[in-house]
This record gives structure tokens, sequence and C-alpha cells, in this order.
């Protein structure tokens, strides 16, 4: 606790809610029956740390809530500087009449990636290639833990969107393309939370996490508006009633039922075919809140809105106040504008506007989450975890995670895995970057290139590796003695919006980066690692490439990348999204009626070893072994039977997949998903005998 002492202006003690004996429910009624229409529209109320100076507004507005946006770090950006802050903001909350503790969130969308030295994880789109729902629980829980131990009790993550169009720039931050895919990455959220029913959120390595965007951020349509300004980021998403049921509502059904504390509606509107109401803002979407998420499917935990949203709905700002309040928003993330916001929302209480009952039932909500994190018996920063920040055994987790979720997408002569007695020729924008490697949301809202974190490069995992390697990032002079290039390029960070903005929102690979893959690949045979947050357009050139690896955006482990590239790890990834051939196919999803892909969704060639040569008998014994692991609930031993009969299918079937080749291997995926392994081996020889 802070050596001030905090100056109590009511002597609480002894009251109900004070008593931790007593059920959370009792508790939140007991508070809530005390407190003012300002102390309520205060718990609504979200303001940004920096706007906020000392924190004197916090006892002043009775704030509920503080949060940091992306790279509003402390000076130094330390785990003790960042507890130290959260504890002199805490004491400002210790002085308002009732002492409620405030509630500080942060975006750790892969890892605690606002902390400098903390384990940063491949971001979610990486995750989802790797399709291993308990390593991404690791992660969550690796995240939870940096998190916790800086005093921070609460992030806003995951990213629940079903990307549906490479074009939008958040598409690194959805687990796929595939709802189901999707569904299945949400073990994340017990990472982070512990068990469903709220009861670890009071632990030190526990936070409370935040699905976001609900919904239909990931199915925005691609186009310009009448400024000219491309809008899928924030933009419309059209969809009939079954296609949003189906696609992006579904992981929320799941998320409630894993007990996710809060969730964050999204920018974007909603334009639901046939109900006549044309494109509505999701912050306005009452039928959608309130009716969908807090109704049907029972969520009881707090909306928090996003950042500034509601300045975009319609009206003036008392109308901004109302539409989203009643809509279903019970916490309002306002970085700037707090005090508009809560003596708005007290005005229009007190003229009747917005009802007692909906506040009521916003606070209450708030407050069950303050009591289940243990804010009011613990509420400074419990740093004892902070000596794991950016640990050994936390890399690990890290490092595993950017190993499973590199995709080889071609392997024409077996390349890789490279052997240490090969020359290695390094060549490319993204070998030795760190910064390009984890990507927006690192250390500063849009990340940046560079090294700005602690990590290994792939370059310097390559070389830990025991690789006999030789670097030139411009791929000069690649003149012969080498036996192999490895050619490491792709996008530059970007946070939101269309993407990696010196490239717009095209999918191209720089000039600088195609020239060098041109250089190497002309020299020697190659190996083309694609560092980006979402497919980029090869075209033509894959002919003159040898081995091609989607590594997304692996985050601070570099090593993970080079125990696939040595093998060390086989690789196992599968595409997560589609791979597309041109722009002009864009939007591109398994299922579309005329799907030719690159490379379709769920593809991915595998080292792993011990394959057994041989043809459906092969198979079949292998459809029995997975049926069995599936009874038993042997869930790894499951996944690699069927990776292995993968690997049968796409030995035969080369590096081109027929329609009638694809869809019942992407069944196959979508039923080792679920865990039923046996039936995917059994599409898995549909898939076979129609090569
Ligand atoms: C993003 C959210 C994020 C929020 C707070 C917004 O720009 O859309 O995902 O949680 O900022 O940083």
């Amino acid at each position: 606790a802070p050596a001030e002492t905090p100056q109590i202006v009511v002597d609480a003690h002894g009251l109900p809610y004070l008593n931790a004996e007593l059920p959370v429910r009792r508790r939140v009624a007991d508070l809530l029956s005390r407190m003012s229409p300002e102390e309520k529209a205060g718990q609504m109320t979200q303001a940004e740390r920096g706007a906020v100076g000392s924190g004197g507004d916090i006892a002043a507005y009775d704030l509920g809530s503080l949060l940091s946006g992306g790279g509003s770090t402390p000076t130094p950006n330390t785990p003790e500087a960042w507890a130290r802050m959260i504890d002199g903001f805490q004491l400002r909350a210790r002085a308002t009449r009732f002492q409620i503790p405030l509630i500080y969130g942060v975006d750790a969308v892969h890892g605690h990636n606002n902390l400098a030295g903390a384990t940063i994880m491949p971001h979610n789109i990486g995750i989802g290639a790797g399709r291993d729902p308990q390593l991404a629980e690791k992660t969550g829980a690796v995240t939870a833990a940096e998190v916790r131990a800086t005093g921070i009790p609460w992030d806003f993550a995951p990213c629940l969107c079903v990307s549906r169009d490479e074009r939008w720039g958040r598409s690194y931050e959805s687990f796929g393309e595939d709802p189901a895919l999707v569904q299945s990455m949400e073990t994340v959220i017990q990472g982070l939370q512990g068990r469903a029913d709220g009861r670890d959120l009071s632990r030190d390595d526990k936070v409370l996490a935040t699905a976001k965007h609900f919904a239909g951020d990931g199915g925005t349509e691609y186009g310009s508006s009448t400024t000219g300004t491309y809008t899928i980021d924030q933009g419309v998403t059209k969809v009939t009633r079954r296609q949003l049921e189906d696609i992006h509502l579904a992981p929320y059904a799941t998320a409630v039922r894993r007990g996710v504390g809060t969730v964050m509606p999204s920018y974007s509107s909603l334009d639901i075919a046939g109900d006549g109401r044309g494109a509505v803002k999701m912050h306005a979407r009452g039928d959608m809140i309130d009716g969908v998420l807090k109704d049907r499917m029972g969520f009881d935990g707090f909306v928090i809105s996003d950042w500034n949203a509601i300045d975009q709905l319609p009206g003036d700002y008392a109308a901004h106040v109302r539409t989203a309040v009643d809509a279903g928003v019970d916490m309002m993330m306002v970085p700037y504008s707090y005090k508009d916001f809560s003596s708005t929302l007290v005005d229009e209480v007190k003229a009747g506007r917005i009802s007692e009952r909906r506040i009521d039932d916003a606070v209450s909500r708030i407050l069950t989450r303050k009591f289940e994190l243990g804010l009011f018996e613990h509420p400074w920063a419990d740093t004892s975890g902070a000596a794991a920040i950016g640990s050994p055994a936390h890399r690990a987790v890290a490092r595993r995670a950017a190993a499973e979720s590199q995709v080889l997408l071609k392997n024409s002569g077996g390349l890789l895995p490279l052997r240490k007695s090969e020359k290695v020729y390094v060549a490319g924008s993204d070998a030795d970057d760190l910064g390009n490697q984890t990507g927006g949301w690192t250390l500063t809202w849009q990340g940046a290139s560079g090294t700005h974190t602690r990590g290994t490069t792939i370059l310097q995992g390559m070389r830990e590796a025991g690789g006999d390697v030789t670097y030139s990032k411009d791929a000069s002079a690649p003149t012969d003695g080498y036996d192999v290039g490895v050619v490491v390029v792709g996008e530059t960070p970007y946070a939101e919006g269309v993407g990696d903005v010196g490239n717009g929102h095209s999918l191209q690979l720089s000039a600088a980066d195609r020239a060098a893959v041109d250089k190497v690949c002309a020299a020697m045979k190659c190996a083309v690692l694609i560092v980006s947050g979402r497919p980029q357009l090869i075209g033509d050139r894959l002919g003159g490439i040898d081995a091609l690896v989607a590594s997304w955006l692996p985050g601070t482990e570099g090593e993970g990348v080079a125990d696939v590239l040595y093998g060390t790890r086989p690789f196992t990834g599968q595409l997560p999204v589609t791979w597309p051939r041109s722009e002009s196919q864009l939007p591109i999803n398994v299922g579309d009626a005329s799907y030719d892909p690159q490379f379709p969704y769920g593809w991915g060639l595998t080292t792993l070893t011990g394959v057994p040569r041989g043809g459906t008998a092969t198979l079949h014994a292998l459809a029995v072994a997975a049926a069995a692991a599936e009874r038993k609930g042997a869930g790894r031993a499951g996944r690699a039977l069927v990776a292995k009969a993968r690997l049968l299918v796409q030995q035969k079937a080369g590096e081109r997949m027929t329609e009638a080749v694809a869809k019942p291997f992407a069944d196959a995926d979508h039923l080792l998903l679920t865990g039923r392994y046996g039936k995917a081996v059994e599409k898995l020889i549909e898939a076979y005998r129609a090569v």
C-alpha cells in the first residue's frame, strides 16, 4: 500500500457491503441503496489515465474506472511504475464517500503489450493457425499473470471478430474466418479469468476479460464512402439474420458460457437484411446488446463501450448518452470527455429521460465484478508476480505458440526443415526486426519497426539454433556458395484502419520485399517467410519459390520460428483464413460459390515425422485410432492422428487442391476443432479418394 494515508471522508466500517463474508449480491444491493445519482454515474464512467493528471477528478467525479489506451504508459515503463501509478489513482478513489475501488483496464491483446519487457505472444491470427486450444489457454494465463502483476485487473481482450475480408486492417486480431475456429480458441478466456463462475478473479494472476467487438466487426463491407475514404474498419456489416447468428454471434454465445466478464460493442454498424432499419451503429442496437447478449444469451457481466464510440451516434450529446445507455452499454469509455458524460448522464436521469432502474442495473453489474475481483478487500497492486514477467517460463509458452503458428504453405523437394550443416543466406526486411515481428499494439498503439522491446528476432533465433547463417537485409550480393536462401518479408506494424499505411489497403508485398525475394530466389533454392497480419499476394511468384511459410506476427520469441525452420518442432499450423490469389477475389471465404484461392482455408503442410506411408488402409487405421482417442478425451493424440491423415491427403494432392478435395478437407478441419477426431479422419478419407 502507498505510504500516504488515505483521507477517509465517511467511516464506512461496519456497513454490509464491506463485509466480505456476505454474498456478492447482498453487498451490491447494500452499496447501491446508499449511492447518489452522481455516484452511480461515476461508476459508469471510464476516463483515460492521461486525462486525469494526478487523479484529482477521480474523487471529484466519483470515477469508476480508468484505462491506458494503446501506448499510454508511465515513465519509466516498468512493472513498479505501473503499480505505483495505479495505486496513486486508487488512493484517490479511497477518498470518496464509499471508497469504491477503481477498475483499471488495458489492451493486453497479445501479452502485456504496453509493458516494456513483457512476453509478447503471436497475434490472434497466429494463435488461430496453431489450432491448439490448450496452448491458447496458456497464452491467456501468461498474459493475465503479467498484467495482474502490474496492478491491472482488467484486459480488453480477446477479440472474437470473425474476419471475412483481409482488407480489414484488424484481420490480425481475429483467430480466423471460421466462427468454429474462433470459438475453439476461446479457451483463452479461461486462461485470462480462470473458472467460468468467476471464483478465480480475485487471484493475483487472473484478470477480467473482454469479448470484443460485439458483433460483426470482422464482417464489414469493403468500399469507399462519399468522402472517398475506405470504411471497412468501423464500417457496415450487411448480413442476413442467419449469417449474423451463425458467423458473428456464435462466438459470443460461447464466451458467455465461458463466463466472460465484460463485452465491448463494435464501432461498426449492423444492417440486417429485411429488418427495415438500415445500417445502425452497434452502440445503439438495444436489440443486440440488451436483447440478444443480455436477455437471450444471459450475459450477466457489464458492457463497456469502445473508445469515444458514443460520439458516433446520431443526435446531440444527450441523445448519444441516452441511446447508448438504453441500448445496454453499462460503462462508457469516454477518455477525455468523462466530465460531460457523467454530468449529462446525471441530468438525463434526474429529468426522467433515463430510468433509475437502468442505471441501477448497469452499476450493479459493474460493482459485482469489482467485488468478484476482490478489489474492495485488496485495492492495492499486488506485484508479487512481477518476477515472472518476461521470465523463461513465460517466454517458453510464447515460443511454442510462435512455433505452432507457422503455416508451411509450400515445400518443394522438402527444403524445410533446414539442416544445421547447410549454409543459409538470410535476407529481407523482417528477418531481424522485432518491431515488425510483434506488429501493432506493441508498446505503442500502432507498434513500430525496430527494436523497442526485449526478445529475439527470427534471425537471432536461427543463429541461436546453431545455423550457419549469413545475413543481408537488402539481399545485397547473394552470390553463390549458399545452400539455401531464407527471405523474410512482410508488413510493417499497424493497429486499426486498413492496415499497413505505407501500402494502403493493398495486400501486395512492397517493391523492396518483392525485389529481395526475386533476387535471392533467382540465385539459390529459397524459402520465403511472410511476416504479416494477413495473407499477402504472391501470385505468379509462387513458382519461383521453393518453400513458403506464413509466419503471421509471431511476437517476441523469434526462436519459435527457428524451431520449425530447423526442425526442432514440426510445422503443424493450418491457415486460419483463406489465402487469395488476387485482390479481385476479395472477399473470399471457405464455402463461397466460386472458391478458387491460392491456398484454401485449413491448408498447411506438416513436417511431422513418423507418418506412415500408404493409402486408404492406413487412413482407416488412423480413423479407428482417432475415434479411440476421442472417446478417451485424449486431445493431443487425437489431433496428432488427424494431422497424419491430413498429411497423407496432402502428399497425394500435391500443392493444388480441387474443390472436391478442399471441401471434405475443410469439413475435416471443422470436426477437428470440435474434437471429433474419428469423423475428421473419415472426411479425410473422402478427400483422399477425391484426389
Ligand atoms: C479499439 C478497442 C480498444 C480501445 C481502447 C479502440 O480504438 O477499437 O479495441 O479496446 O481502443 O484502447
